[in-house]
C-alpha cells in the first residue's frame, strides 16, 4: 500500500506540471501565432480597438464597431498592367493563364490547344476552352486583343466571349467604329443588356474585364435568386449588378435552367483570332447575415 502513495503522488506532480506547462504552451502558440500569423500580423485580441457600449446592428451579432469581430484576411494586392506588360494578379487569385501555358484549361475534354507564343493565347479554330476547375461566385480579371487589321462586320469581328458557369455569356467583340446590335455589343451580357458605354479600344490593343459575377441560387428547380453581373471594361463600369435573365441564347429570350453551385468558366473560340493574356480568378464567398 505505501509503495502506491510516492506512485500517486509521483502522478498527481506530474499533472501539475504538466496542465500548467501545456497550457503554457498553448498561450505561447496562441501568442506565436496572433504575432506571426501572416493572415493577420496586427492581430491583438486583448486591448483591439473598438467599443461594446455600442448598438448590437441587424441580426444582434455584433455590435456597431465591435472589436471581436472577425478581421478580413491580409492580401498582396496585384499590380495595373502596361500595354507592354501584364501586371500581377492579388496573392490570393487563381491564376488561370500566366502567359505560359493553358494547363488550367481543357477543350473537348482534352488538352486546350489555342496557341500559346510570346505570353499570348489566341483563339485558332480548335474551339471553346473551359476551366478544368469549377466556379460560383467570382472576381475575374481578363485581358485580350482583337485582331488587327480588323476584319469582318458586326458579329464577325473579333467575336470571342467568356462565359460564367459555361452559360452566362459576357460578350467579346471589336465594336471600335464597328456597328451592331446593342444587346451583342462588346461587354454586353450578350442577348440581354447592352454595356451602358462602349468603352472600346483601337484594335491590338490590350483591352481588360473586371467582373464580379453572383452565380443564381436554385432550391431544386426553382430559381430563388439571378446571376448578377457588375462589369468593368478597360477600368469603366458597363454593367452595374445587372441582374440576368437567364443562360445566354441567340434570337431567343434567355431562361433558368436549374444547375450545380459551380461550373467551368469558358472562353469562346468564335472563328476570329482573338488574343488572351493575364486571367486570374478570384472565388468569394457571399457574406453572412
Ligand atoms: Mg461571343
Amino acid at each position: 500500500m505505501l509503495s502506491l502513495n510516492p506512485s500517486r503522488s509521483g502522478r498527481v506532480r506530474t499533472v501539475f506540471v504538466a496542465v500548467p506547462a501545456l497550457a503554457l504552451l498553448a498561450t505561447l502558440e496562441w501568442r506565436a501565432q496572433a504575432l506571426f500569423a501572416p493572415a493577420d500580423p496586427l492581430a491583438q485580441d486583448h486591448g483591439a480597438p473598438g467599443y461594446t457600449d455600442t448598438p448590437l446592428l441587424p441580426g444582434g451579432k455584433w455590435h456597431v464597431h465591435d472589436p471581436a469581430r472577425p478581421r478580413p484576411p491580409v492580401v498582396t494586392p496585384g499590380s495595373a498592367s502596361t500595354p507592354e506588360q501584364p501586371g500581377r494578379a492579388p496573392s490570393d487569385a487563381i491564376v488561370l493563364f500566366d502567359g505560359k501555358d493553358l494547363s488550367k484549361w481543357t477543350s473537348g475534354g482534352g488538352p486546350a490547344k489555342w496557341k500559346v507564343e510570346g505570353g499570348v493565347a489566341e483563339v485558332n479554330g480548335t474551339g471553346d476552352v473551359e476551366t478544368k476547375e469549377a466556379f460560383g461566385d467570382v472576381q475575374l480579371h481578363l485581358e485580350w486583343a482583337e485582331p488587327t487589321p480588323a476584319q469582318g462586320e458586326s458579329q464577325g469581328r473579333g467575336n470571342s466571349g467568356v462565359f460564367f458557369m459555361g452559360q452566362y455569356e459576357v460578350q467579346i467583340l471589336d465594336c471600335f467604329e464597328n456597328l451592331t446590335y446593342p444587346d451583342g455589343q462588346t461587354a454586353s451580357l450578350y442577348g440581354q443588356y447592352p454595356p451602358l458605354v462602349n468603352a472600346c479600344r483601337k484594335p491590338g490593343e490590350w483591352q481588360s474585364y473586371d467582373i464580379v459575377f453572383e452565380a443564381p441560387r436554385f432550391d431544386g428547380g426553382k430559381l430563388v435568386s439571378p446571376a448578377r453581373a457588375t462589369v468593368f471594361h478597360n477600368g469603366v463600369c458597363v454593367q452595374h449588378a445587372q441582374e440576368l435573365l437567364g443562360a445566354t441564347q441567340h434570337r431567343a429570350v434567355a431562361n433558368y435552367a436549374a444547375h450545380p453551385a459551380k461550373l467551368p468558366l469558358r472562353l469562346q473560340d468564335h472563328g476570329n483570332p482573338v488574343r488572351f493574356r493575364n486571367i486570374w480568378v478570384r472565388p468569394m464567398e457571399r457574406r453572412a447575415p
